[in-house]
């Protein structure tokens, strides 16, 4: 006789920052909790052949719908892209209506669906799922201190009139490492923007779900996490279940991003630093020149994934994840020839997960986008925390301040990290002594995030608890 399996719904918004984390819950629910899981994919009309390649290799038990694509032809072009990620959901709201609806009709080996689950930017559909009687739980796909912030900017919005970066002193949410405004994410950096008013709307839906998953654990943001399940006044229960991360790197179906893994194979243990800043992150051009002349000076191994150059805004590549012309054409002249015996430059993208578990990689600098910082834990790989946009600025301050986990750059006053610092932060993480603290606090973290999912570890308890409630149906 067969079971009837659990059948839910993931709505992850564009970008593989959140597809990948909500897609890996999704196996993770398939493979040790039996369940069925459709994924309803809301496009904005980008090329995405990176996340069409990721979704190219689920197993069968996890099923994609693609939704029509919205159009943006009103927006002005210095839209912001947090508010063209949340456009994208609100103009897709009838068209997630609809597959729903579908998915509602019960199928021979499944039951209908019970649960919808949303990130960030999807609570505003929180409203469909209670309209068809599902419940509905976010996965959040950042750091508990993040989800902090958010439920705490309806309360921060009243108290504070002016922009949170002039706040002279820092704000202490409950159980986390004081935060300048500063840091705060970008998307309420400008309150009048729309970016900063539509981000308020869905924070304020938040506290309307089922339940909320966090893509952290216990041993990582203890006193955050804490906080938010004893605090009283949030209502849904939160339920850490990462370090989430990548179990099959998207580039084993792209091949030619691998020769970088084959150089890897012939350098020595713990030498190389990776610098890899996400799926979107681009530098300008007095960045790069500065960046090749640090490594240069630097004397160490290094795997550097350059980007062509952005002339407006670090986050360029988030929809494309593409450089529009040959990022090697924009390194200083004679760079390529200078370091050939040290580094290898690869353009654009690369097998992230591959490279942070090789033997050769001692060193990682990072965005700070989530979904890189837990693959560097994982792996126990110590970081040089280079953030650029979204909540990187915050996931830096958790790192360097709170976990001690990672060194910081320090821009000048026109924003550019300088040659001579790069230098010496790339000799300190992979061999120096001051960054020997960083590489031990790694090393703990990645044995207690290996802890967290063994069969009785935080974050396998927490996952085995909230299945079991999402695959309640629920009654009229
Ligand atoms: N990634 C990758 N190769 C690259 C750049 C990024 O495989 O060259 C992956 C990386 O492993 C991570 C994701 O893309 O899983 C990026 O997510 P993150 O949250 O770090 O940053 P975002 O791209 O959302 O800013």
């Amino acid at each position: 006789m067969e079971t009837i399996q659990s059948h839910i719904a993931l709505l992850p918004s564009p970008g593989m920052g959140h597809l990948i984390p909500l897609t890996e819950f999704a196996k993770r629910l398939v493979l040790h909790h039996n369940f069925l899981v459709t994924l309803i994919l809301p496009s904005d009309g980008s090329p995405m052949s990176a996340q069409k390649s990721y979704l190219q290799s689920l197993p069968a038990t996890i099923t994609p719908i693609y939704l029509p694509s919205v159009s943006f032809d009103d927006l002005p072009e210095d839209t912001r892209v947090e508010t063209r990620i949340a456009l994208t959901i609100s103009r897709s709201l009838p068209a997630i209506h609809d597959a729903l609806l579908q998915l509602l009709i019960t199928k021979p080996c499944s039951r209908p669906i019970s649960a919808l689950v949303v990130d960030l930017f999807g609570s505003n559909a929180f409203r469909l799922a209670r309209d068809l009687n599902m419940s509905s739980y976010m996965f959040f796909t950042s750091t508990a201190m993040s989800f902090s912030l958010l439920v705490h900017l309806p309360k921060l919005d009243q108290t504070y009139t002016c922009e949170y970066r002039d706040l002279t002193e820092a704000v202490v949410l409950p159980g986390c490492v004081p935060l300048l405004g500063k840091d705060f994410l970008d998307a309420i950096q400008e309150r009048k923007n729309d970016a900063y008013k539509l981000l308020l709307e869905l924070c304020k839906e938040y506290g309307s779900a089922d339940g909320i998953l966090i893509n952290s654990f216990v041993e990582l943001e203890f006193g955050a996490l804490k906080a938010l399940k004893e605090e009283g006044w949030f209502k849904p229960p939160i339920y850490p279940v990462g370090p989430l991360i990548q179990t099959r790197s998207i580039n084993e179906v792209v091949p030619e991003s691998s020769d970088c893994l084959e150089w890897l194979n012939n350098q020595p243990t713990k030498s190389v630093l990776f610098i890899c800043l996400g799926s979107g992150g681009t530098l300008s051009q007095e960045q790069i020149n500065e960046m090749a002349f640090g490594l240069e000076m630097s004397e160490q191994r290094f795997l550097w994934i350059v980007r062509s150059p952005h002339q407006t805004a670090a986050n360029a590549a988030f929809f494309t994840n593409k450089s529009v012309n040959n990022p090697l054409n924009f390194l200083p002249k004679g760079f390529l020839e200078r370091t050939k015996e040290k580094g290898l430059v690869v353009p654009s993208w690369a097998p992230q997960i591959q490279v942070l578990s090789h033997g050769s990689t001692g060193g990682f600098v990072s965005h700070c986008g989530w979904n890189s910082v837990l693959e560097s834990i994982v792996h126990g790989v110590p970081l040089i925390a280079w953030p650029l946009y979204a909540e990187q600025k915050m996931n830096a301050v958790l790192l360097t301040e709170d976990l001690k986990a990672a060194l910081k750059v320090k821009a000048d006053k026109i924003g550019l990290v300088g040659r001579e610092q790069i230098a010496k932060l790339a000799k300190d993480l992979i061999q120096g002594d001051e960054g020997k603290d960083v590489r031990d606090k790694m090393k703990q973290l990645k044995d207690a995030a290996a802890r967290a999912f063994e069969p009785d570890g935080s974050s396998s308890i927490s996952l085995a608890q909230v299945a079991q409630k999402m695959s309640v149906l629920k009654t009229k």
